[in-house]
C-alpha cells in the first residue's frame, strides 16, 4: 500500500488563480521595480477593502513596516516603546532596529491581547520616572481583535500613539471596523502563512495621506528631490517590488473565501471537540470577528497540550505550541515586563491547529480524531 500520511500543514499559501495573470502583466510590461501598476492597483485594493479614505504603502513586510511606522512616530535611541508580550517576535524586533527600549505589557484573558490594565499601569509607572513611552505597539493576535476602545482610549488620555500590528487580522473586524484601521498606523503582512500572501510583503495602513507619502519615501531611499542623489534623512530600501504586488492583486479577489475558509475550520473543530473535557476554544467577545486565521485551543496542563502535539506530529500532521512571550525571550531578557501571568499560562497550555484555507474535510476530520481519542485516551 501507498503511504496515505500526507503532511497537513499549520497554514501554508493557498493562491486563487488570478495571480499569475497580473504577474505575467509586470513581465510583458517590463515592470519588474519595485514601482508599477501592480503595487498602485494592489494599494488601491486594500485600501477599498479596508475603508474610505485610507491610504496603504505596500512594502517588502509586515516587519519593515512596523520598523517604518517607529520611525514616523519619532522613536529614537533610549526611547520606550510599549509592546504586547504576547505575541510574534517581529512585532517587538524593530524596536531594537531604532536603539529603543521595548516594554513588555502582559495580556488579558478574554481576547488574548494585551491587558488594557496593566497598559495603563505602566504608562502612569513611567511617567512617574520621567520616561513617558513613545509608542504602542498592539496586535491581534491569530485574528482576534484586542479592545480597541479600551487601548484606543488610554493611547488618547496619555496621547501615546497605537501602531496596530494587523499582521495576522487582515478581515478581522472590530465593532464592524476592518482591523487594519484602528491604529494611528497599522500594518499587514502577506508572508507565506498569513491568511493571504505575496510570497513575502506588507503594508502600511495610514488615514494620513502625508504620512503615507512619507513612509514611501524612507521606503524608497529618501532621496531628495534634486537631480542629483541627495539625502537629508536615513532612508530603507522597503518598497515591495510590482511581481509581487501582482500576487497580492491576485489574492485580494479570494481573501472573503479566505476567511470564510478558515473561520469554518474553527466551526468544524469547536462542534466536535468542545464538549471533551480539558479542551477549551477562545470564542469572540461581543462585537468582534476573528478572521480565525489559526484555530487555537487550550489543554489543561502542558503535558496534556505535549501529549496532543507529539500525538499530531506521529500522524505528520502540523500543529504549533502558541506563542512564547516576549518577556520570556532570551533576545528580550533586559527588557521591563508588566506581567500577570496569562501569556505564560497560554504560552505552556496552548496549541496551534491546522488552519489553512485549503484544508479539505478530510484532514479536518483526521485532526479532529486524533486529538478526541488522544484526550479520551
Ligand atoms: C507575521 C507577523 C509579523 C511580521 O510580518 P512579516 O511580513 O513576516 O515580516 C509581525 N507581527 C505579527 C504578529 C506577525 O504574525
Amino acid at each position: 500500500m501507498i503511504a496515505t500520511n500526507k503532511k497537513i500543514w499549520l497554514s501554508s499559501p493557498h493562491l486563487g488563480g488570478t495571480e499569475q495573470k497580473y504577474v505575467a502583466e509586470a513581465f510583458s510590461t517590463n515592470w519588474v521595480a519595485p514601482l508599477g501598476p501592480n503595487v498602485d492597483a494592489f494599494e488601491e485594493a486594500i485600501a477599498l477593502y479596508l475603508k474610505e479614505d485610507v491610504h496603504v504603502a505596500a512594502v517588502a513586510s509586515g516587519t519593515s513596516a512596523i520598523h517604518l511606522a517607529l520611525v514616523l512616530l519619532g522613536v529614537g535611541p533610549g526611547d520606550d516603546v510599549l509592546c504586547q508580550s504576547f505575541t510574534f517576535s517581529a512585532s517587538a524586533n524593530p524596536i531594537l532596529y531604532q536603539g529603543a527600549n521595548p516594554i513588555f505589557i502582559d495580556s488579558e484573558a478574554d481576547t488574548w491581547n494585551i491587558s488594557a490594565a496593566l497598559l495603563e499601569e505602566a504608562i502612569i509607572k513611567r511617567i512617574q520616572k520621567n520616561k513617558k513611552p513613545k509608542a504602542i505597539v498592539a496586535v491581534h493576535l491569530y485574528g482576534m481583535p484586542y479592545d480597541a476602545l479600551a487601548i484606543n482610549q488610554i493611547s488618547k488620555k496619555y496621547n501615546i500613539p497605537v501602531i496596530e500590528d494587523s499582521a495576522e487580522a487582515l478581515g478581522s473586524e472590530y465593532l464592524g471596523i476592518k482591523c487594519g484601521t484602528l491604529g494611528d498606523i497599522s500594518i499587514l503582512s502577506f508572508n507565506g502563512n498569513k491568511i493571504i500572501t505575496t510570497s513575502g510583503g506588507g503594508a502600511l495602513v495610514t488615514q494620513n495621506k502625508e504620512l503615507k507619502k512619507k513612509a514611501v519615501f524612507l521606503a524608497t531611499q529618501a532621496r531628495d528631490n534634486a537631480p542629483h542623489y541627495q539625502h537629508s534623512v536615513v532612508g530603507y530600501n522597503y518598497r515591495m517590488s510590482n511581481v509581487v504586488a501582482g500576487i497580492g492583486r491576485g489574492q485580494m479577489e479570494v481573501l472573503n473565501d479566505r476567511v470564510l475558509a478558515r473561520r469554518k475550520n474553527y466551526q468544524y473543530y469547536r462542534e466536535r471537540l468542545e464538549n471533551i473535557p480539558g479542551i477549551y476554544f477562545l470564542r469572540e467577545p461581543e462585537g468582534t470577528k476573528s478572521n480565525r486565521w489559526l484555530t487555537t485551543i487550550l489543554l489543561n496542563s502542558y503535558e496534556e497540550r505535549e501529549r496532543v502535539r507529539l500525538c499530531l506530529e506521529n500522524e505528520n500532521i502540523d500543529s504549533r505550541p502558541l506563542w512564547k512571550p516576549m518577556h520570556l525571550q532570551p533576545v528580550f531578557k533586559n527588557a521591563l515586563a508588566y506581567t500577570n501571568g496569562v501569556s505564560e499560562m497560554l504560552f505552556d497550555r496552548g496549541l496551534c491547529l491546522p488552519s489553512g484555507s485549503n484544508l479539505v474535510e478530510e484532514d479536518l476530520e483526521k485532526v479532529t480524531n486524533l486529538i478526541k481519542n488522544t484526550l479520551l485516551r
